[in-house]
């Protein structure tokens, strides 16, 4: 299906306003293309080599090949829209004022790597999903998703400008990031920060996959049927299994509203007969889980087929134009994902499955192609990494430090050896209590502190990478939980992370000041 567009004229003439000329020779700098997806699971990325082999990524995969993979690059806070504000910032949640998706806004007169990359003289654009609920700020352009977003013939807003296109969401934004870079002022170097809805709930995949996967049975992950036990109430009263939380939207039980009628008929010749099916099946218990686990597979990763080829295009514009020499392109997602590990999708949680995010680099002469990275690194780290590779000042206030010398292979010795975590987002959607931790490489301390739902948990992921047992209050660990308090106190301390008010029932406001525009 080729995406139609209706775009007013302001939102063609693109990014043309005047910036001030550089000193240096402008054409050395490299241009940044930052490829961004929303709940991509490292699991769905063929390059990283996951046992359960669920699809193939060639597109990604070329930036592995090309560049570096890092195998352990964290999020502080394993949500949307914090995890955005972070990278947009460099700072932890509570320094840059956006903890949560549900009230928070994003203070878009703060420091951030775009508008520092714009006044250095390149030019900026983003395009696809924002989720800061303010306007963007520091884009010569940008062309974002309302909210969340819709995958089938999306609203939009060009430029503060609202305006709608018939089509797949992931397609379209992938032709505006293309004719963007077409239409860009070739004597200057560009960010492009490309931002997928995909593959984010509902897992709506393009019409053209549907039945991308003939219908396979995918292998389970071993804790698809968790009992939970070992761990605590946090674990056991979360809203996002497999079994309980998903919907008939979800399921695809119900079709979404978005559809034209030509592609509602699309939808339903690959739906319709494998729904009937399921209701005369009557499937009950593990059948029934199993049944919506395959079909959320296939939708999730029918989603990431789409992404994988708008990625395979915007390589091909860089090969054609002769500039990925000198273009560091980036792949990360927001956060990680379940896959139905512990019986759950989304996210949220401090454990492995949604603390751990992709993160591919190609940078050609200064990334070894085909290397892998495992040192502890975070999406706190983005802005620093893109400011330096681009010969701009890293701002001191900002919490992350540069990868640049780990793309070049040469981790410094000081490098960090824990991380600190923290989720806000409670009362709210999937029930996942506020807590924080530290996560260091073989054990993570997490405290879930509100009053009704308030212990500690320790995992030794050497012993127990799954995260299924709990050892807190063990003697022969007696020692290392110690050790992780202080380190945990340490960090608290050296962040400025504010103590949460043991009566808190609501979720923490935001604390920035927004200006009003
Ligand atoms: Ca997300």
């Amino acid at each position: 299906m080729k995406p139609r567009f209706l775009v007013p004229l302001s939102c063609l003439l693109l990014g043309m306003g005047a910036m001030p000329a550089l000193a240096a020779d402008p054409s050395r700098r490299p241009n940044i293309v930052f490829l961004f997806a929303d709940d991509h699971a490292w699991q769905a990325i063929s390059a990283y080599g996951e046992a359960r082999k669920l699809l193939d990524t060639p597109n990604i995969d070329r930036l592995a090949r090309e560049g570096m993979r890092f195998d352990r690059c964290l999020v502080p806070n394993s949500i949307c829209g914090p995890s955005r504000a972070t990278i947009l910032t460099g700072k932890y949640s509570h320094a840059n004022g956006f903890y949560n998706n549900t009230n928070s806004r994003f203070d878009g007169s703060q420091t951030t790597f775009p508008k520092l990359l714009q006044k250095a003289g390149y030019q900026t654009a983003l395009f696809g999903k924002w989720h800061l609920v303010t306007n963007p700020t520091g884009f010569d352009h940008w062309h974002i998703l309302p909210g969340q977003g819709v995958y089938y013939n999306p609203p939009m807003i060009c430029n503060g400008q609202r305006v709608k296109h018939d089509g797949y969401t992931t397609d379209i934004l992938t032709e505006l990031a293309l004719d963007w870079l077409k239409q860009r002022d070739k004597a200057k170097p560009f960010l492009l920060m490309l931002h997928h809805k995909a593959p984010h709930r509902e897992w709506e995949p393009a019409l053209r996959h549907l039945g991308h996967d003939k219908d396979r049975k995918y292998p389970e992950p071993d804790t698809l049927f968790d009992d939970y036990a070992g761990r605590g109430k946090a674990e056991r009263e979360q809203d996002m299994t497999i079994a309980k939380t998903m919907n008939d939207r979800d399921l695809k039980l119900t079709p979404p509203q978005q559809l034209t009628p030509e592609q509602r008929k699309v939808w339903d010749a690959y739906y319709g007969p494998r729904n009937q099916a399921f209701r005369k099946a009557n499937l009950q218990g593990q059948d029934l889980v199993r049944w919506k686990y395959n079909r959320y597979l296939h939708d999730y990763l029918g989603c990431i087929k789409a992404v994988d080829e708008s990625v395979g295009r915007v390589l091909k514009y860089l090969d054609d134009e002769g500039l990925g020499d000198n273009t560091l392109v980036v792949y990360s997602s927001d956060q990680g994902f379940y896959l139905g590990e512990h019986g759950w999708f989304d996210k949220r949680w401090i454990f492995e499955e949604s603390l751990r995010t992709p993160l591919l680099v190609r940078w050609p002469g200064v990334v070894k192609p085909g290397s892998v990275n495992k040192d502890m690194v975070s999406n706190l780290d983005f802005a620093e990494t893109i400011l330096e590779a681009a010969g701009v000042a890293v701002p001191a206030e900002m919490q992350g430090r540069s990868l640049v010398p780990l793309l070049k292979g040469q981790t410094p010795a000081d490098w960090r050896k824990n991380l600190y975590y923290h989720y806000y987002e409670h009362p709210g959607p999937h029930n996942v209590p506020r807590h924080y931790g530290v996560v260091t490489p073989r054990y993570k301390l997490v405290y879930f502190y509100e009053p009704t739902v308030n212990y500690w948990e320790l995992f030794d992921l050497q012993k127990d990478p799954k995260e299924l047992r709990s050892i807190y209050g063990q003697a022969e660990y007696a020692a290392i939980q110690k050790e992780l308090h202080a380190e945990l106190a340490r960090l608290r301390k050296e962040l400025n992370v504010p103590d949460p008010d043991p009566k808190e029932t609501e979720i923490r406001p935001q604390k920035a000041k927004v200006k009003k525009k």
